[in-house]
This record gives C-alpha cells, structure tokens and sequence, in this order.
C-alpha cells in the first residue's frame, strides 16, 4: 500500500476536452502524477443529469475525454481512471451525503445557479440536476482526496465538498466540530477535508472573449484541433480595437492567452508593452504568434491521440477502463464499508466483480 496522498478530479463527459481544462486543471494532473496517487474520474453518471435522453452521445464523449487524457499525458501506469458508474460506492455514498445537505443549501451554490442560467435550463431541469453537486463529494470522498485539482468555477463544490466531510466526521466519528480542518483524520474522522489546487489559469476565457471556455457553448479550442482550426478560432476573437496604433487593453482575452500559451516572458512583455502603447501592433499579429504556440502545445497530444483513433483505440480505452475499475473499487468500497461502520451498517462485506 502506498502512503502518498491522494488526488481526485475528473471531466464530464459532455464534448472533448478544450485549452480551458488544460491551463485549470488537466497540466496540474500530468504535473502531479509521481508526487500523488492520482485518480481520475469520468462523470459518466453526471452527464445524464443533462442528456438522459443522449447515451450514445455519453458513451463516446467517455472514450474521446479517456483518449484526451492519454495524448496529454496521463499515464495509465501511474494513475488510476474511474468511470463513475461503475463504481457504485460512489452512488451509495451519494445518498448518505444528500441527508447531511440542507436542500436550500445546494440550490443556493453559485456555481450551480450559474449552470442553470448559462445552459439555459430555466425550470426545467432534472431532480438529479442539483443532485450531482452532492455526487461530486461523493466521487471525491470515496477516495479520500487530500487534493482537487480544478478550475476556479468548481470552488463552490469543493466548499461542498468540505462541509460535507466534516458533517460527517463530527456526527458519525465523534470528531469535535471545532477541530482544525488539518486535524481531522488525526482527531478520528474518516474523511481528509479535501483542498482546491486552481490551475495556472483558473478561468480561461473561451473564443467568444467573454464567457468561461466550456464545452458546452461552442467557444473552445478543442485539443485535438488542427493548426488550421485554431487559426481561425483565433482569429474569431473580437476585441473591439480598431487599429494598430490605437493603445490596448492588456486585460482583455486575447491578452490572457498570450500569458497563457506564449512560453518566452521576455516576448510576453515586449507584446503587452507595444500593444498599450499602440506601437504599430495589430491584433492579427498578436492572434497569429498565440495560434502558433498554441499549436506549438497541441502538436505532440494530437500525435499520440492519433494512435488512438478508431475502433483499436475503442479497444484500448476499455480495456484500461476494466483493468482501472478493479483498482477503483477496491479503494472506494473499503471507504464505503468505514463509513457504513461509523453509521452503524456494518452488516457485512460485500466482493465486487467486473465482468464484460
Ligand atoms: P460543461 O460545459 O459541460 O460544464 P466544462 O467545459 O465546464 O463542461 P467540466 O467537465 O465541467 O468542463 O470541467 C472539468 C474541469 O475543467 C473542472 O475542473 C473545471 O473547473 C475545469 N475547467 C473547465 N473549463 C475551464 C476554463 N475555461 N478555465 C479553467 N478551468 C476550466
Ligand atoms: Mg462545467
């Protein structure tokens, strides 16, 4: 058994992964590999809380994101992949969860609020909409994380996250709720209170230089996209600047990839210096050197993503799936049966298989 602490994240599978999921938290997973016991989670079960109606839709956005990971450099060797449902602990817990959540508590998260408005739900969202939020402590909590690495927009969970935890340490395991946050596992209680690592960049504009880069609203450089493909969404973005010798605003989201995907500091700064003084600079200049780096960046992930095209990619994504649920289960249905033993359950041991 391994003594390194753990990390737990994951994707959604609702599209392919974008340059937003690198910058917030994908680099800090290929980053922490060695220094943690990764897992990452595919929120298989949460993409139906939006399209129940759209399995085959699930299904492949779960082999592209497992296909994703592996061209950016998660190693199956040293890191663990969860698929969400098949690891029921996850569900099981998530009910016990759901009873130490006041309801108006989860409806009053900012980040699900804003869900709601940006997808457009209004009203008409599923009973289990709402409900992931509780799910997501669960997927962290059944592997007792010490670490999430995420962007910025999921803070609200991971606060959740830690409520969660420490309601049940004090009402199931006797832990004083004064107890410092640090000192809960020491002071008896099951769960760590998990920590949000926000990436280099915690919030990526997307290509229509206003909202969040998501998959969901069509504004993504996607990491499988084509130099010719990041190109033109580069040079979609609108910044409102007319001419070259007009001073800009280095605040704007042409300005932040600069930051983020020029790698020279020295020609990040010379291209702030001439852009706010309108120094004979363009903004297709500007969008012309970030399509280059960000292809510079994309190249190598595209190559090893090519490898895994078709249905022998197909293949090989599952087979790391069935190998990695094993290992999956194994850790979150010994939570499982510690939580169930604080809460008095403990009516025996169940042995999960995984068939095919
Ligand atoms: P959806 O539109 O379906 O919600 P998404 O693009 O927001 O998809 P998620 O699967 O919800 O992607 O997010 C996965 C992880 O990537 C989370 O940790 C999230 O904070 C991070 N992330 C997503 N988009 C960005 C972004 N634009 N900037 C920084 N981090 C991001
Ligand atoms: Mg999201």
């Amino acid at each position: 058994m391994t003594t390194r602490s753990r990390i737990l994240t994951g994707d959604t599978p609702s599209g392919r992964l974008h340059l937003g999921h690198w910058v917030g938290s994908l680099e800090n997973r290929v980053r922490l590999q060695d220094d943690y016991d990764c897992f990452f989670l595919l929120a298989n079960m949460h993409a139906f809380t939006t399209r129940a109606d759209k399995p085959e839709d699930i299904r492949r956005d779960t082999l592209d994101i497992v296909k994703d990971w592996l061209a950016a450099g998660i190693d199956p060797e040293r890191s663990t992949l969860v698929l969400q449902t098949e690891v029921p602990a996850i569900a099981e817990l998530s009910w016990f969860f759901a009873m130490l959540t006041p309801f108006n508590r989860v409806m009053r998260n900012p980040t699900l609020k804003t869900e709601i408005e940006l997808k457009d739900l209004g009203e008409h969202y599923s009973f289990g909409f709402p409900l992931y939020t509780v799910g997501q402590c669960a997927d962290i909590l059944a592997f007792r994380a010490a670490l999430v690495p995420v962007g910025e927009d999921q803070v609200a969970h991971i606060e959740m996250c830690r409520e969660v935890a420490r309601r049940f340490n004090a009402t199931y395991c006797g832990v004083d709720p004064k107890t410092e946050d640090p000192e809960h596992v020491k002071a008896g209680g099951l769960f760590p209170i998990p920590s949000a690592l926000i990436g280099r960049i915690g919030r990526l504009t997307g290509t229509d230089g206003k909202n969040k880069m998501s998959k969901s609203l069509g504004n993504a450089i996607l990491l499988t996209d084509t130099a010719k493909e990041i190109k033109t969404k580069m040079g979609a973005l609108y910044t409102g600047r007319q001419t070259m010798t007009e001073p800009g605003d280095t605040d704007n989201a042409l300005f932040q990839y600069v930051r983020a995907f020029i790698k020279d500091p020295a020609r990040v700064a010379e291209l702030e210096d001439r852009y706010k003084r309108g120094d004979n600079i363009g903004d297709g200049h500007v969008k012309v050197e970030v399509a280059a780096a960000i292809d510079a960046l994309l190249a190598p992930m595209r190559e090893r993503r090519a490898a895994l095209e078709g249905k022998p990619g197909d293949d090989r994504v599952l087979e790391i799936l069935r190998a990695h649920t094993t290992k999956a289960n194994a850790v979150a249905e010994e939570t499982l049966h510690a939580a169930k033993q604080a809460m008095g359950l403990d009516f025996g041991r169940r042995a999960l298989g995984f068939g095919r």
